[in-house]
């Protein structure tokens, strides 16, 4: 398949360097010229303009920061530029009405559209195994499938046309309220004197057990390898986790739903953010504890 892949940052420049791997014709546009040089160097065609990536093309994907620059893109270079009929799928993490309003924007120009974001950072980036979620009507999800798969470990219709953020809003604020209870527990068992790696060993095969103290631990030294260890370098941003959780907590007041550890979770993250700590990784609230 002939491909645009708009957004060649830390999640992109390596998704698309795997639908090349697939035997994808990738042709790539991002505003950084350090990001199209290696997506040279990883064997797609790139470009100086968004229209000239999406001509002849059968499918664009994008993977950029907002809501705000995937509307602008695809309303002002992607729908009229691309070939009618041609396959939309936008990886970004957006607001779920911001996906909606995409995607009837490219149906009424005749496009099909789903939205896909992932799970799983850089490294599942780079290594093809990301988790996508994906909404969408199931013929345009059948399709999605041999774009998403070459960069996939799992690819998961979550329903209509938005229901792919609606899944990655609530997965991450999920994952903002464990890894905030994994770094308290940690600390608490230290402070009362218990080895936190024997904590690690026991929570971590008892009812406390979840990804963040089994695949992530947010301690030094402690259990799996994470961030931790390299002085919280790396990993998923804290800064990130806050533009999720803003993402989540304007879903959960939309839909009506009470979230009060959501709420707790995105206070915590907004503390730690604003005190300069947006670059660490997320896991590094361990160290305020
Ligand atoms: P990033 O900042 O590294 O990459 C974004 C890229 O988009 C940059 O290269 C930037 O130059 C480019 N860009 C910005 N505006 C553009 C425009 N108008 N046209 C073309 N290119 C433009 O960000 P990232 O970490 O790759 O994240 C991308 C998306 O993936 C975000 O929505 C993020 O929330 C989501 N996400 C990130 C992770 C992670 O671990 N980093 C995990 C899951 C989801």
């Amino acid at each position: 398949m002939k491909i645009a892949f708009i957004g060649l940052g830390n999640m992109g420049g390596g998704m698309a360097a795997n639908l090349v791997k697939a035997g994808h014709e990738v042709h790539a546009f991002d505003l950084s010229a350090d990001a199209l040089a290696k997506a040279t160097e990883h064997g797609c065609q790139t470009h100086t303009a968004v229209p000239d990536a999406v001509a002849g093309v059968d499918a664009v994907v994008t993977m950029l920061p907002n809501g705000g620059i995937v509307k602008a893109v695809y309303t002002s270079d992607v729908i009229g530029k691309a070939p009618a009929g041609a396959l939309f799928l936008d990886c970004s993490t957006i607001d779920v009405e911001t996906a909606r309003e995409v995607a009837d924007l490219a149906r009424q120009g005749g496009y099909e559209m789903v939205d896909a974001p992932v799970s799983g950072g850089i490294a599942a980036a780079n290594g093809g195994t990301l988790t996508f979620m994906v909404g969408g009507p199931q013929a345009v999800f059948d399709k999605a499938r041999a774009v998403l798969d070459p960069m996939a470990k799992a690819v998961i219709h979550a329903g209509e046309s938005g229901a792919g953020q609606v899944a990655k809003m609530c997965n991450n604020m999920l994952l903002a309220i464990h890894m905030i209870g994994t770094c308290e527990a940690l600390a608490m068992a230290q402070k009362a004197g218990l080895d936190p790696q024997k904590f690690y060993e026991i929570s971590s095969k008892s009812t406390g057990y979840c990804w963040s103290l089994n695949d992530y631990t947010p301690a030094p030294g402690i259990g799996a390898a994470s961030p931790a260890d390299n002085d919280y370098a790396g990993g998923f941003a804290s800064a990130l986790m806050l533009k999720d959780l803003r993402l989540a907590m304007a879903g959960a007041s939309g839909a009506g739903a009470t979230v009060p550890l959501g709420e707790h979770a995105t206070k915590i993250y907004e503390t730690f953010v604003e005190a300069g700590n947006g670059g660490k990784d997320f896991g590094a609230i361990f160290t305020t504890l």
